[in-house]
């Protein structure tokens, strides 16, 4: 009686402590597919194996930047190549068929991660979705007096009837998206969420008319050629 007491105390915690270990491998992916090691890298630091994709992976971490909305443009396009060359299917192409899906994974994560921090709006939105925030799905964010410039500007695009006119309304708005960009890191550094959000609407307006004017331009082109 007394033994089958004890072989079901080892019988049940062995279970538990399999659940466990089984538990932390699926949330930490802390250890090393190949020589299972521990770390979290994505090339293993003992064996050198490539490992799976996390795809929770934060991009801000994933780049080496902090998560901060202020970031300098060619250093991340400096940081973005240098990773892409880590994990390059080149590199890998005579490796393991793991490592070779490993390589195409990680790939499409940077240049997510990159397109994603790259752009401003795109970065503000990802920095929103960390914080666990959304943007809105209408214009409520929006004061009247945005949206009727914004139509003006609008009027001003579609009667611009020569290069020149587009051009400076194109310089007007790329200066204007970079006053907002600017806005947008004293609002994140005071973690202004709302103000944030309003930021980012109005930036999405903006890039919708240099849209338009971009069209525009490439109508009068071809029309000339
Ligand atoms: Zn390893």
């Amino acid at each position: 009686m007394r033994r089958t007491f004890a072989y079901l105390r080892t019988g049940f915690s062995g279970l538990n402590i399999n659940g466990i270990n089984e538990l932390t491998a699926r949330h930490v992916s802390s250890v090393c597919w190949n020589c299972q090691k521990p770390g979290k890298n994505m090339i293993c630091g003992d064996c050198g194996s490539l490992q799976d994709v996390d795809n929770n992976t934060n991009y801000f971490e994933l780049l080496n930047f902090p998560t901060k909305f202020e970031l300098q443009a060619s250093e991340l396009t400096q940081r973005f190549r240098q990773l892409q060359a880590r994990v390059h299917p080149d590199k890998y192409s005579n490796k393991t068929t793991r490592e070779q899906t490993n390589s195409a994974d990680w790939s499409s994560l940077i240049n997510k991660a990159y397109k994603t921090l790259a752009a401003p709006v795109e970065r503000g939105q990802y920095m929103l979705q960390l914080e666990g925030e959304q943007m809105p799905q209408d214009n409520s964010a929006l004061n009247t007096a945005f949206l009727m410039a914004m139509m003006e500007r609008n009027e001003e695009v579609e009667e611009a009837d020569d290069s020149k006119a587009l051009d400076q309304l194109y310089a007007q708005i790329v200066q204007e998206l970079a006053d907002k960009a600017n806005k947008l890191t004293a609002q994140f550094e005071t973690n202004d969420l709302a103000a944030v959000k309003q930021t980012l609407v109005e930036m999405k307006y903006l890039l919708s008319i240099q849209n338009s004017i971009k069209k525009k331009q490439q109508q009068l082109m071809s029309n000339v050629a």
